[in-house]
């Protein structure tokens, strides 16, 4: 018998079969009846408080991330972590690391028969404080993240971007102090990781550091705030982001006295095209960011690649 499964965006990604029905990191209200939501980590825009009145599957680092987000957890969670592999609502599931940020994961399911691997957001490349993801292969479906999916974004050596961090905080701390610019949950534990005693943490960062095992500094002179707003007066201004990796981006905050380090805790244009390469799906969604420029790179390099459908454009996977 051939198996069917529909797949589409809205606000969260949805995919329906015979046998079950879910959401992955919805942003807004869940459509429709679903048996369960998968989470992939814990950033604003992949969970919301929609998600809570339904049955949640997440690590146990995402779900203290939602709570201190949230100042609460879904009552109905299922805690899972890289290696494991259940079943629920009649869908088996099996975890992988994404590499992105703590806690971070990605799903392969099997749905009626279709192995569909979801990858959230994801580094290649890992970090301090992460693994990096591997490609699992051949799935029927690969959701890929196209967030850097433009040629335009070709990241430095890690080791390299945090050589340049650690160089500025060496030159810029003993004059004026240092604050650097880091998203609060991922990036900012990342930063404190690499710079330990010798950094402290505004008051949200702290929080997210302390839900997730983070040591911080408690000198005055280095500091990682959640964004250049919350600098203190007078201190040499870092913003730690991948956007940097484009020269000109990077060029233009120098001009406003701001040094810009490409630090991501995502794959570059590079790094997503070698895993699906190595990946070898039947098909590839793309989603988030430059989600068309990547599918169109991907079909030029032989892939069946598409954005993912929008909830008009339900899309059937036959197998
Ligand atoms: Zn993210």
């Amino acid at each position: 018998m051939r198996q069917c499964v529909n797949i589409y965006w809205n606000r969260g990604i949805y995919v329906e079969g015979r046998r079950a029905r879910f959401v992955v990191d919805p942003v807004g209200p869940v459509e429709g009846p679903v048996d369960f939501v998968l989470v992939t980590h814990g950033h604003s825009d992949h969970v919301s408080r929609y998600m809570f009145k339904h049955l949640v599957v997440a690590t146990a680092e995402t779900f203290k991330a939602i709570e201190v987000k949230f100042g609460g957890v879904p009552p109905r969670r299922l805690v899972t972590a890289p290696g494991r592999v259940f079943e629920v609502g009649g869908v088996e599931v099996a975890v992988f690391d994404a590499g992105h940020i703590v806690g971070s994961v990605m799903y392969l399911v099997e749905l009626d028969g279709v192995q569909i691997l979801i990858t959230g957001d994801y580094s290649v490349y890992g970090s301090i404080l992460t693994d990096g993801a591997e490609p699992v292969e051949k799935p029927d479906i690969l959701i890929t993240e196209a967030t850097y999916g433009d040629p335009a974004y070709v990241f430095p050596n890690k080791a390299d971007v945090y050589n340049e961090l650690l160089d500025l905080v060496e030159r810029h701390a003993g004059e004026r102090g240092v604050a650097i610019a880091a998203y609060p949950l991922g990036k900012a534990q990342e930063v404190s990781a690499l710079l330990g005693s010798r950094a402290k943490a505004h008051p949200l960062v702290a929080r997210y550091n302390r839900a997730l095992g983070i040591r911080s500094g408690t000198d005055g002179d280095v500091v990682v705030v959640p964004s250049l707003k919350a600098a203190p007066p007078g201190f040499v201004k870092v913003e730690a982001t991948g956007w940097y990796s484009d020269e000109e981006y990077r060029r233009r905050s120098a001009e406003r006295g701001i040094y810009g380090v490409p630090l991501s805790d995502h794959s570059d244009y590079v790094g997503l095209i070698e895993f699906v390469n190595a990946s070898a799906p039947k098909l590839v969604y793309t989603v988030y960011g430059f989600s068309e420029r990547l599918a169109r790179s991907l079909r030029r390099l032989g892939h069946r690649a598409y954005t993912i459908p929008g909830a008009a454009g339900l899309s059937r996977f036959l197998k």
